[in-house]
Parts: structure tokens; C-alpha cells; sequence
């Protein structure tokens, strides 16, 4: 059995491990020692995307621009079901807004024209305009469906004026595609991403460590990127306004407001630092799988359920040790007739939590399954990978949330040191037979290498 004193040792191994991680992706380590190029990052963000990616279709079509009118996307006009996704700029003006229902929304505007959303066009569009950033940028991370960073570092040469590439960039997509798109410049990806979200739509603007002063600094606190509505109040009773006040503020009093990790970084933030390195597409969409061949056909759900959570267990850690998330959770099953099935999930937030992983993985085989086909095979890939520190975080994490990661990580650092075989979670163990070393024995690992989005 173990004891709690080795737990705690293998918790700050795991975490030595963590950063020896982070530090092989974090640029500012690379720093030191040798001068490095100065960063040139644009953040491209699409104008109303799911708005103006119908407009663009229609208009293809030789239907009239939806832009023009007031027009929104999301729900069911006849049923009155559902909320709005995205508004046109004239419905803006009838007091539409994102989020609400679209029978408020209809009450508003009687006359508003209405399109249901259609995530395969988004996806298709979403492509288009990334494939015209790569022809100019050496590196592009997707970092949502309409939003993605360019790395633009040492393009000097080619491109002596950014403002006058990101023009170009910003041209070609509203003359090929028929939307347009903000670009944000900045030396890193926070100033590029606040730099996009200044004037709307159709905008270039630039935000270099020398404009933070001006150009950052005046906004509201609760617009710096992560500061959500419950930071900004709180940042408020302590009379933190702006960016600047934030900015300004010393570090252990803002760490003391609203917790250490997320005050050191929106402190950072302020001042206008990130070093979170842009990550190239093939890189994150490179995913996680795993699959075992059942040496007896597998009949009932609880012990599918078993073979799951070992399934989920391996894979997860593998991705923790890359320092990577996932935003898709696929099962695939095999039945004795050999026909694969599979069902994926798309997260609202990236995941490397085992429970989540096997969490969603149950969920996804009980839509899969008749209950009656014999299985020959199960398995669970993780896609659509993030290593991005910008992912959201609560302010209140989850206390659960928080103690399986601890879990994760005690149980990752022991395996790194004594092998794979020395934990099993306890629900696997605790089914009586070893089913579930014996799985794990069987396991193929592939590192999936195809892209998979
Ligand atoms: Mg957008």
C-alpha cells in the first residue's frame, strides 16, 4: 500500500516533471543565453463569423447579403426555439443580443430573418481562411472555429511592415471568401489578441509593448483577457478599475484577491507580458489512442466499463506527459460481426482529467451499444489537442475537478518511476479479476499521427 509520505513526494516529482515540460515549449527559456528574434504574432479574428460565413454563402448563391438587414443565426422561427448565436449589425440596433433566447429576440425584431447555424459550412469556411493566413505565415495555431495566432517572427525580410502584410492578409480574405476579419498585431499572443479586439469589424490594429500605455492600459479591468465577470468585481472592491490599476498593483496583493495562478497571470497580462509560444496546426492535431483486442468477446456493461476506464487511464497520462488537451473524446467499438462503430464528443473546455476522459467515454459507448452484440474490440482516441495556456479557468475551480488532478498526478509520477504496471485505479482493481493489467498488457498504443480534424 502506499503511504501519504510518498504520495506527497510524488506529487512535486510530477510537478518537476510538469515544468521540465513547460519549459521545453516556453520561448523565454530559449532566451537565455542567446539573443532571439523578436516575436511578431497576429491574431486573426473572423467579423461575426457564423453571420457573415451564411451572408458569404447566400450572396454565392445570389441571394441578398444578410449583413444588410437585421438578421441572425440560431434556433427555430416557426417553433420559437432556441438562443441567438450571432446578429448582424442591424439587428444589433433593435437590442439583439448574443445568447438570448430568439423569442425575445423575435419580440424585438418581429421582422428578423432568421438562419438556422450549420457547423459543417463553419467548419468549411474556418478552413478557407486559415489556409489564406498559411500562405503567409510560417506558423498558424487554430485557437478557435474563427480565430487563429500567425506567427510572424523573422518574416522581416519578406514582409518589412506588418500593418502592410496583415493589410494584404485581410484583403485576400474579404476579396476571395466575402467576409472580413480583424488582425490584431502585437510582439506576443495576449497584445495580438487584445490588439483584434479593438475597433470592429474590418480592422487592422497594432499593440507593441511601447502602445501598452496607452492603448491598453486606459480599458476597463474586465476587459483584459481571462478577467471575467466575478475577477473584475472583485478586482473592483479593491479599486482595480483599469489595466492599469492592475498593472500597478503589486503582485502578492492582486495573488491574494483572486487566488496565486490566476493573479500572477492576469498581473502579467497587464503589464503586457506572455511568452505562450504559437503552436502549429500539425503539431496539436496530432491526437491520443488506444484500443485493446478483447481476448474474449466482451458480453456486459460493466465490464466494458472496466476495460474503458483503463483504456481512458492509459491514454490520458500519456497526453499529461506531452503537456497536452483535448477538446474531442472519440470510443470506437468493434462488434463479432467486425463492424466498427464510433461516436466522438467535442468538449466546451479541453480536458486531460482521467474521470472527465472516462466520464465522457462511458456516455459515448451507451449511445454506441445494443446491449446484445458481443464486443471484439474497444477504444479511445483524444483529439483535437491544445498545449495553450489560455485556456479559461474557473476562479472557483471545482473541488472535485481539483482532487482528481491531484489523483492524475500522484498516480503519474509513480508510474514514471516504477513502471506502468505498479498502479491500478481502484475501480479497475477492485472488479475482482485483474482485468485490468491484463488489458493494459494487450494495449496498442498508437500515437495517432494522421490529422485528425
Ligand atoms: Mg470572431
Amino acid at each position: 500500500m502506499l503511504q501519504r509520505r510518498h504520495l506527497s513526494r510524488d506529487i512535486q516529482f510530477a510537478k518537476k516533471r510538469q515544468r521540465i515540460i513547460r519549459n521545453t515549449i516556453n520561448p523565454k527559456r530559449w532566451r537565455k543565453g542567446r539573443s532571439i528574434m523578436k516575436r511578431l504574432i497576429f491574431h486573426v479574428d473572423v467579423n461575426s463569423a457564423y453571420l457573415s460565413w451564411e451572408a458569404a454563402r447566400r450572396v454565392a448563391e445570389g441571394h441578398e447579403d444578410i449583413r444588410l438587414i437585421p438578421s441572425a443565426i440560431g434556433g427555430d422561427k416557426e417553433k420559437r426555439t432556441g438562443v441567438i448565436l450571432a446578429k448582424s449589425i442591424p439587428a444589433k440596433k433593435f437590442g439583439i443580443r448574443t445568447g438570448e433566447p430568439v423569442a425575445m429576440a423575435l419580440r424585438k425584431c418581429p421582422n428578423l430573418f432568421l438562419a438556422k447555424p450549420d457547423f459543417r459550412l463553419y467548419e468549411k469556411s474556418s478552413q478557407a481562411f486559415m489556409n489564406v493566413c498559411r500562405k503567409y505565415a510560417p506558423v498558424v495555431e487554430k485557437y478557435s472555429i474563427d480565430e487563429c495566432f500567425l506567427d510572424m517572427s523573422g518574416t522581416g525580410q519578406i514582409y518589412p511592415d506588418p500593418v502592410l502584410i496583415a493589410e494584404r492578409i485581410k484583403g485576400e480574405i474579404r476579396d476571395t471568401l466575402n467576409f472580413t476579419v480583424n488582425i490584431g498585431i502585437g510582439p506576443n499572443k495576449l497584445l495580438a489578441k487584445m490588439a483584434s479586439d479593438f475597433e470592429k469589424p474590418d480592422k487592422i490594429h497594432t499593440l507593441f509593448s511601447g502602445e501598452v500605455e496607452a492603448k491598453l492600459w486606459p480599458l476597463p479591468v474586465r476587459e483584459l483577457f481571462t478577467v471575467g465577470q466575478a475577477t473584475a468585481e472583485r478586482l473592483k472592491k479593491a479599486c482595480i478599475c483599469t489595466i492599469e490599476d492592475l498593472a500597478k498593483t503589486e503582485l502578492q496583493r492582486v495573488q491574494s484577491l483572486v487566488g496565486v495562478k490566476l493573479g500572477r497571470q492576469i498581473h502579467d497580462y497587464a503589464n503586457g507580458i506572455d511568452h505562450s509560444p504559437v503552436l502549429s496546426q500539425a503539431e496539436d492535431a496530432k491526437g491520443y489512442s488506444n484500443s485493446t483486442t478483447l481476448e474474449e468477446d466482451v458480453k456486459t456493461t460493466e465490464e466494458a466499463y472496466r476495460i474503458l476506464l483503463a483504456l481512458a487511464d492509459s491514454v490520458a497520462s500519456r497526453m499529461r506527459a506531452d503537456g497536452a488537451k483535448a477538446f474531442c473524446i472519440s470510443v470506437t467499438i468493434r462488434g463479432n460481426d467486425f463492424k466498427n462503430k464510433s461516436r466522438q464528443k467535442k468538449l466546451s473546455g479541453p480536458t486531460d482529467i482521467t474521470s472527465e476522459i472516462y466520464d465522457v467515454s462511458k456516455k459515448l459507448f451507451s449511445e454506441l451499444w445494443d446491449r446484445r452484440t458481443p464486443l471484439r474490440l474497444l477504444g479511445i482516441s483524444l483529439s483535437h489537442l491544445t498545449r495553450d495556456g489560455y485556456v479559461q479557468q474557473s476562479l472557483f475551480p471545482d473541488e472535485e475537478k481539483e482532487r482528481e488532478k491531484k489523483l492524475d498526478k500522484a498516480i503519474d509520477s509513480i508510474r514514471s518511476k516504477f513502471g506502468s504496471e505498479t498502479i491500478v485505479r481502484g475501480s479497475v482493481f477492485q472488479s475482482g479479476t485483474d482485468v485490468g493489467r491484463k488489458y493494459k498488457a494487450q494495449m496498442e498504443s498508437i500515437k495517432d499521427k494522421n490529422n485528425m480534424r
